[in-house]
């Protein structure tokens, strides 16, 4: 009876040392993969603190900014464009290690909990969002995106919400004349309309991109065009 009491509370005690080791290593895995690390520069400037994703998101920047470029020198295959192509690829296969390297530690610590019977919160080891300043850059783009696809919905809610509806703003025109309760219709829409495009506009400049405005007219070429 005594020699079992002793071999459980050995047992449990070795669980608990191989848990906390487990759940250490995923911490670490952890942020290796989600949080910045220092990159080298070139030209001696100091190193920057970046995560994997916002290392991506600042290499799509300069791709998009290369390509832009070679467009308008008309140069085909262009090397610049090459290099930071052949550079996302290798940061995109080092994230994708990193992160499948830390799911793989994190399921472990979860398992072996679990096997223990110890109740976890398998999200309580994840390290906060990111706040690098690729993540940073990559947020606002992405703010940007989703505030012109509002004005959009604004735009195409007045001017055209199905092919055969008569378009609201049509009918509202029409209506303005009729009652009060029409024209306060007809202001609610517009005022509803200037807040998205104002939104739109002051997203564009917290991105620093300029504000396209008729592809918020054609949110398919914006679908297409991202990327
Ligand atoms: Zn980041």
């Amino acid at each position: 009876m005594g020699a079992v009491a002793t071999l459980e509370r050995t047992d449990s005690k070795v669980d608990t040392r191989r848990i906390d080791a487990a759940r250490a290593a995923a911490v670490v895995a952890l942020g290796n993969a989600y949080l910045p690390h220092e990159v080298e520069q070139p030209g001696g400037a100091p190193p920057l603190l970046l995560c994997w994703a916002g290392r991506i998101a600042r290499a799509y920047d300069k791709l998009a900014t290369a390509r832009e470029d070679a467009r308008r020198r008309g140069s085909k295959d262009d090397p610049a464009v090459k290099a930071i192509e052949a550079a996302i690829r290798k940061l995109e296969a080092s994230y994708t290690a990193a992160a499948s390297a830390a799911e793989d530690a994190a399921s472990t610590w979860a398992a072996l909990a679990t096997a223990a019977g110890q109740s976890i919160d398998p999200a309580s080891i994840y390290p906060p969002a990111c706040t690098c300043d690729g993540c940073k850059t990559a947020a606002l783009w992405h703010d940007h995106n989703e505030a012109r696809g509002k004005y959009s919905d604004a735009l195409y809610a007045l001017l055209a919400p199905e092919p055969s509806a008569r378009p609201p703003l049509f009918q509202m025109l029409e209506d303005f004349t009729k009652s009060e309760q029409d024209r306060d219709r007809f202001w609610a829409a517009m005022k509803g309309l200037y807040a998205s495009a104002k939104g739109y506009d002051a997203a564009c400049k917290a991105a620093g991109v300029q504000a396209n405005w008729r592809m918020a007219m054609a949110p398919w070429v914006a679908n297409l065009a991202w990327r």
